[in-house]
């Protein structure tokens, strides 16, 4: 796996009076989980369609390694976006160009071999979440957006699914890119905190989350560190 270097020096929409995005740098290392928590409207889901190649139109660079590339992506949108006419195996399927055989691993650490060959209307909600986390892993992606695909769960279901999520990813280590603006949600989850400010968007804070992976099952090791960093990093309880 690669690192990847995103540059982003100006992006303005043409519609907007000043710039979305401005001198934004972000390096992500391989097989890292990293969170971004921001304001809403701050230009997140615009940095992630950015480095998926679905938005074009601005001033930057992103280098995959020393490619001058966009990374092959897994994109898990915040509404689960599932072809109500086809199965959970068969929406699955459909990224996949080579084997399949990936799917039924998959499917297993998910939980979700019962249910394959349902269709999306018989699904909870937090099925649904769980389907589209697959069918991004199942490509083998340089990097995994996931654009607060979490946020309309209950705590029980949403608690259930990061679990998952992790335990998918230790399994099968990959780069991810994960917008939150909950942060017990990010410190449950990753390596490094990447907090931003509202627009133009830039970083205001980077922070490594020193809980050990065991020790985050503990409601508790997630609280009062979230505590700590409020008390010694002021500038963040505004982005919140
Ligand atoms: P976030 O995901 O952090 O909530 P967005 O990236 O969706 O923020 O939006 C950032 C800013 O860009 C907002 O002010 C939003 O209104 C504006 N914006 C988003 N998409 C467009 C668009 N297609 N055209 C014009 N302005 C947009
Ligand atoms: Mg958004």
């Amino acid at each position: 796996m690669t690192d990847i270097q995103i540059n982003i020096k100006n992006k303005t929409y043409p519609t907007a009076a000043k710039p979305t995005i401005a001198n934004l740098k972000l390096s992500l290392n391989s097989e890292e989980f990293i969170c971004l928590v921001g304001p809403s409207g701050c230009g997140k889901t615009t940095l992630l369609n950015i480095i998926a190649g679905l938005d074009n139109d601005y001033d930057g660079e992103i280098l995959v390694g020393q490619q001058h590339t966009h990374p092959k992506i897994g994109y898990v949108f915040q509404n689960p976006r599932l072809l109500p006419w086809r199965t959970v195996r068969e929406n699955i399927e459909l990224v996949l160009d080579g084997p399949v055989d990936v799917v039924d691993a998959l499917l297993e650490v998910m939980q979700l071999a019962q249910s394959q060959h349902a269709y999306p209307e018989r699904l909870s909600l937090g099925m649904s979440r769980r389907v589209s986390i697959i069918r991004a892993f199942a490509v083998d992606p340089e990097v995994l957006l996931m654009d607060e695909p979490f946020v309309s769960l209950d705590a029980p279901t949403a608690r259930q699914v990061r679990e998952l999520l992790v335990k998918l990813w230790q399994q099968r280590p990959h780069t991810v890119l994960f917008v939150t603006h909950d942060l017990r949600e990010a410190i449950a989850l990753a390596d490094r905190l990447i907090f931003l400010s509202a627009a133009p968007m830039q970083v205001v804070s980077e922070i490594v989350v020193p809980i050990s992976r065991s020790e985050r099952h503990s409601e508790l090791a997630i609280e009062s560190f979230r505590q700590q960093l409020l008390q010694n990093h002021p500038e963040i309880k505004q982005l919140l």
